[in-house]
């Protein structure tokens, strides 16, 4: 019998699951699915527009080119060729420092210095920092025993001012992120694993750069902006996106599902789970239930692709356990102010990709990318466009403002830390509430707790940024996971019981 899959949450950890299944379909299982989504398009998060000729990102703007899976994805969708990679010969990250922007040092791995003389002659650190820089190459502190947040780690190897300059601009300004909230094995396991190695992260560092390949700092599982400034990879382009906007992709999928199979504009309000009937006499009934505005509907497998809190609420009833880990999720919002300029307005910019700001500054904006010159071709060539971040852990309050003060915010802060004055052609403003988990200390153990739970409840998966990585590859990556283990488990479940 067919058997029937629903899918809750149309970002693309849902999406994801959404193309899983249906080439499981395609290649000749017997099952059916249907997505369904609360708002009125499918992205999630993902959302691109163009604006004369410049593409402009509400969500991600790439992702890292080192984790395959979406670039994958783009190839089987047909839309390989559309794959751009990000202009790494322009790529510098400033640290906004008083009123200077100050270029991160040549050889940095994230909050490590690799090379002597960068860091000896950077004005990001003072002499005492630089010192204790040294200090750690020779005398490292003792490995942690437990898990720690990023901050803990970092400040026990270089002291606060690397904390301040450089690991907590570089974790809250595009992700939001709180380095004395984050958990170092949860989003630095590689860091974590060079400390009990090698006790000095410097030493480990420079090892594993004699090595043939330069690794990346957080594992394949963990995606951090750490990467994006560190100039962590060599060789090809650190990010890829998607020539005309990450949309692309969500668009590619959808036109690949089979007609009805995606429900828009349809919020699912509650989950059910029925003992299957065993009486004789008494029709077996699907095991899950989905209740939305239009009616309930029954399946044999349900994909929970929403965020952590979403699903949690939905499973209260179901495991009260499950919910209150997966309610545990801390999550964090974030705004996008995306401005359109000639280019001849940004003159006065200097070269990279653009700028952090450390929160010691006391400003409301966290990053601001510098997009015409982060990939080629995705802006024409005589328009600038500047990406900035607000929000972040602990600043939801900035989601209530309006759109008319958050432009005065940023292009106040724009002339004062850029000099640019000049009155944009126009604004595009994005809110992302509650989007971005955040893995605190202790996450694996959530979700090692998670996961039990959940391989009790048969034909349940759950998918998307809350469990083992937060950038778009690691969320393709869980909703083809979460579709495999429904489709598993339904395949056990129908090979028949021995006869006695
Ligand atoms: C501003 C911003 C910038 C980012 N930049 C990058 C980047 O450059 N590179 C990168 O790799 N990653 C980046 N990320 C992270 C990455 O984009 C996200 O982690 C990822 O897209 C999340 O996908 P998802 O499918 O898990 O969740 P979402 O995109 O949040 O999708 C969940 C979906 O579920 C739906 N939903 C919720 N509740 C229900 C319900 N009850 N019933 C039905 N539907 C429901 C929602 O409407 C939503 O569409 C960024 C994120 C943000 C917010």
């Amino acid at each position: 019998m067919t058997k029937k899959i629903a899918i809750l949450g149309g970002g693309i950890a849902g999406l994801s699951a959404a193309w899983a299944l249906e080439k499981a379909r395609r290649s000749g299982q017997d099952v059916q699915f249907t997505l369904y989504e609360a708002a009125g398009r499918l992205g999630g998060v993902i959302g691109s527009e163009t604006i004369d000729g410049c593409v402009i990102e509400g969500g991600p703007d790439s992702f890292l080119t080192e984790k395959p899976a979406a670039a994958q994805l783009c190839r089987e969708l047909g839309i390989g060729d559309q794959l751009l990679g990000s202009n790494d010969a322009e790529r510098k990250t400033y640290i906004l420092v008083g009123k200077r922007l100050i270029p991160l040092p040549d050889g940095l791995m994230f909050m490590v210095p690799t090379k002597l003389l960068p860091t000896a002659f950077t004005p990001l650190f003072s002499w005492s920092t630089k010192l204790r820089m040294a200090r750690e190459f020779l005398f490292p502190p003792a490995p942690a025993t437990a898990d720690e947040s990023v901050a803990d780690m970092t400040r026990r190897h270089f002291g606060q001012e690397t904390v301040d300059r450089l690991v907590s601009p570089l974790l809250s300004g595009v992700y939001g992120g709180d380095a004395s909230q984050l958990s170092v094995r949860a989003v630095l396991p590689r860091m974590v694993q060079m400390e009990h190695k090698h006790r000095s992260l410097s030493r480990a560092m420079l090892a594993a750069r004699k090595a043939a390949r330069v690794p990346h700092p957080g594992s394949s599982k963990s995606s951090t902006p750490a990467q994006a400034s560190s100039g962590a990879r060599v060789g090809s382009s650190l990010f890829t996106t998607l020539r005309g906007g990450m949309s692309q992709m969500v668009e590619a999928i959808a036109a690949q599902l089979p007609a009805g199979s995606v429900h828009l504009s349809t919020q699912v309000h509650a989950i059910g789970r029925n003992e299957r009937s065993s009486r004789a006499g008494v029709a077996p009934s699907l095991p899950w239930t989905v209740e939305t505005g239009f009616g309930q509907e029954s399946f044999d497998a349900l994909i929970l692709a929403l965020p952590a809190w979403g699903s949690a609420s939905l499973l209260r009833l179901i495991d009260h356990p499950l919910a209150e880990a997966l309610s545990g999720v801390p999550y964090s919002s974030s705004i996008t102010v995306t401005l359109g300029y000639d280019r001849a307005q940004l003159a006065a910019l200097p070269p990279g990709f653009g700028f952090l700001v450390p929160a010691t500054e006391q400003r409301a904006m966290l990053a601001c990318t510098f997009v015409h010159a982060k990939f080629a071709g995705r802006v024409p060539e005589d328009k600038g466009l500047l990406r900035c971040f607000l929000g972040g852990s602990g600043n939801d309050a900035l989601l209530d403002e309006t759109d008319a003060r958050l432009t005065v915010m940023v292009l106040r802060e724009l002339e004062s830390i850029l000099g640019v004055n000049a009155r944009p052609q126009f604004v595009r403003i994005h809110r992302s509430r509650q989007a971005m988990a955040q893995y605190g200390v202790g996450h694996l153990e959530r979700i090692r707790l998670v996961r039990d739970r959940i391989a009790a409840l048969p034909g349940l998966a759950l998918a998307g940024n809350a469990y083992q990585g937060i950038g778009v590859p690691d969320c393709i990556r869980t909703g083809q996971d979460a579709a495999e283990s429904v489709l598993r488990s339904l395949q056990t479940e129908s090979i028949p019981a021995p006869a006695r």
